[in-house]
């Protein structure tokens, strides 16, 4: 249910409402919107909920979510949600840029690749330090080691971090070390490492499955959200289907949609969406024509030699020229880039 509060209702009034949600056992969510404050009650309902909550003072009115996700709907929050992490934003008219090699490497790539794409107006490096790799004889990322580097990065040219964390018991660590923590493709219905994000102060960039539904995506951004983490930025990064002539199918359809569910900001994943270098500066432009909050892009100082993902990492060069594309696009929709 969302509880509605009135325009001029007070932040005691709220704090009441919340409370007396929580005494019905349902957990409460509060929202505060430019026009109102909302109180998302979730849990199990029964029907003297509604009457009992409808009289409380400052309340306007109360209304079933109808939604299988709550606190992720446009129901509970009409107003996009703009996810702020150190020198990234994302959503609500900004478009953030995160850019960066698929792993790191060794540090001199970190830090010169942090400088290059910050220069050309990436707003967040990128860089695995955990890697999922379907073999297990592919390089597994630098783990720990690559922490530091990205950190080193950071006080180096101050650009936010966006790296992987595939286990629950690795969150703290790599919360130390990035402003964004992702949650892979391979992770997004590992529902144990959503509930640990969930807890975490870090923002999150939650990878779509390449099997997962929309709903289904939903609802695992619903567990970190439920979890008290507001900050989610939803991915779309491509879905398997029949069609073997890119890595992945990319329906960008995607984002209008999610804007139609959700208040979540949208970032789409043109590199993992293909898997050629060639097609990812037309379709991160196509992403941003579709109204994407955010764009993630893999850059790499020498593609042919990258120890993952190659073959759809994009050089400096064409990372610049891609920035230029898109932020013409993007000032016709009259969004910041
Ligand atoms: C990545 O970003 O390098 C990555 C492994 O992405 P995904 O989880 O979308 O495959
Ligand atoms: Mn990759």
């Amino acid at each position: 249910m969302i509880v509605v509060m009135q325009k001029g209702a007070t932040r005691d009034q709220v704090d009441h409402m919340a409370q007396r949600v929580e005494e019905l056992g349902l957990k409460s969510h509060v929202i505060i919107g430019a026009e109102r404050t909302v109180i998302a009650a979730i849990g199990e309902k029964r029907d003297y909920m509604r009457d009992a909550l409808e009289s409380g003072p400052g309340v306007e009115r109360v209304v079933p979510i109808l939604a299988p996700f709550k606190v992720a709907s446009r129901e509970v929050k009409p107003e996009p949600t703009q996810v702020v992490a150190g020198s990234l934003r994302v959503g609500a008219g900004t478009i953030g840029v995160i850019a960066g090699p698929c792993s790191v490497e060794n540090e001199a790539q970190i830090i010169e690749t942090a400088h290059r794409v910050k220069a050309a107006g990436a707003t967040a490096l990128r860089g695995g330090a955990f890697k999922p790799r379907t073999s297990p004889y592919s390089f597994q990322g630098l783990k720990e080691k690559g922490l530091e580097m990205l950190s080193r990065a950071r006080e180096e040219t101050g650009l936010a971090i966006v790296t992987e964390v595939m286990a629950p018991e690795d969150v703290p660590l790599v919360a130390q070390h990035t402003d964004v923590l992702q949650v892979g493709a391979r992770n997004m219905q590992n529902y144990r490492l959503l509930e640990v994000v969930g807890q975490s102060k870090c923002a999150v960039l939650l990878k779509r499955g390449p099997a997962a539904t929309i709903e289904e995506l939903l609802l695992a951004a619903e567990y970190i959200l439920d979890g008290g983490n507001k900050n989610v930025m939803l991915c779309e990064r491509g879905i398997r289907t029949f069609e073997a002539h890119t890595r992945f199918t990319l329906p960008l359809a995607t984002v209008p949609y999610l804007h139609n569910l959700t208040h979540l900001p949208i970032v789409v994943d043109p590199s993992h969406g293909t898997g050629h270098t060639y097609l990812v500066p037309d379709m991160a432009a196509a992403a941003v024509a579709a109204g994407t909050d955010g764009l993630i892009i893999e850059v790499h100082p020498d593609p042919e030699h990258a120890m993952s993902d190659g073959y759809q990492s994009l050089d400096y060069r064409q990372f610049e020229e891609t920035m230029e594309k898109c932020r013409k696009i993007a000032n016709v929709l009259g969004k910041t880039m």
